[in-house]
């Protein structure tokens, strides 16, 4: 018996590995078909396909979204969506542009306050990768605007505090709907995240993502707890969802967890995968 893996991160997101290191990882492992899933963008899936392509190895587009959610994060799975559709890609160039717009705010917030930084010394601080508030906390350290960098967050760059400025999300909605159009199939994942507060909450939580169109729930997962991977089985059987899984990758060296098994306990069964070829091509 084969396996697959539906929730991996590359280089085109926080993962350690490209995605033809990926791919090609993936099949030397044994395993059937993987899932790419970077945050927020779908950058790595050319080059993923490709080598898919090249090595006779099953690797299907996916995305995994930061969508808005008031209590602990949300995040949404999307699975075969066509990575060339406008209205996709129009929506991830907007929302790239939204989030590089935050650091440039950040550092106008504490210009108002009187506070000398210039944005070239945060990009300077980042060492040319992704800038994101710890660098903006270096140059305040730097600077001796503060004594420590938990007092910059403190001060200045938690939520809340006086040069925050909140990361720009999309819906769940909104999401749901640009995956759907892409012709994807949108799936929750690790619901564990979403912080509600007991089962009815959640229970009544995911009723309004299924009316947006949500086909699936992430059920497996290395951080469920076995009555967490119980109670969403009966969540999906309830509605009628998808039941995905995956190890949530990025790297053995970022978190112990290791592509295809986790910690040693994941064993998903390719299923999992006709399973959203099936409600794919119903929804063509
Ligand atoms: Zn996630
Ligand atoms: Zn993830």
């Amino acid at each position: 018996m084969k396996y697959v893996d539906l929730h991996l991160h590359t280089t085109a997101s926080d993962g350690v590995m490209t995605p033809s290191e990926i791919v090609r990882y993936a099949k030397s492992k044994g395993l059937q078909a993987i899932a790419i899933t970077d945050h927020d963008t779908i950058e790595g899936l050319e080059e993923g396909l490709a080598e898919g392509e090249k090595i006779g190895f099953e690797v299907i587009p996916g995305i995994e979204i930061s969508a808005e959610h008031s209590s602990g994060s949300m995040h949404l799975l999307g699975f075969f969506m066509d990575i060339h559709h406008p209205f996709l890609n129009e929506r991830l160039g907007y929302l790239q542009k939204a989030r590089a717009e935050r650091n440039p705010r950040i550092v106008e917030k504490l210009n108002r306050l009187g506070i000398e930084v210039t944005y070239e010394e945060v990009v300077k601080a980042s060492g040319g990768g992704q800038i994101g508030r710890p660098h903006v906390a270096r140059v305040l350290l730097e600077k001796g605007y503060v004594r420590s960098f938990p007092e910059a967050f403190e001060r200045f760059l938690k939520k809340g505090a006086l040069a925050y400025v909140e990361k720009f999300r999309f819906t769940a909605k909104e999401s749901i709907h640009f995956i759907e159009e892409a012709k994807g199939v949108a799936v929750l994942a690790h619901p564990n995240t979403l912080n509600m507060n007991g089962y009815s909450e959640l229970e009544s939580f995911l009723q309004q993502l299924v009316k947006e169109g949500l086909k699936g729930i992430e059920v497996y997962y290395p951080e469920h707890s076995a009555l967490e991977v119980a109670q969403y089985k009966t969540l999906a059987e309830r509605y009628g969802l998808l039941m995905t899984g995956g190890t949530d990758y990025h790297g053995i060296e970022k978190n112990g967890l290791d592509i295809g098994v986790g910690r040693g306990e994941m064993k998903l069964p390719y299923s999992i995968v006709e399973g959203l070829k099936a409600v794919r091509d119903k929804s063509l």
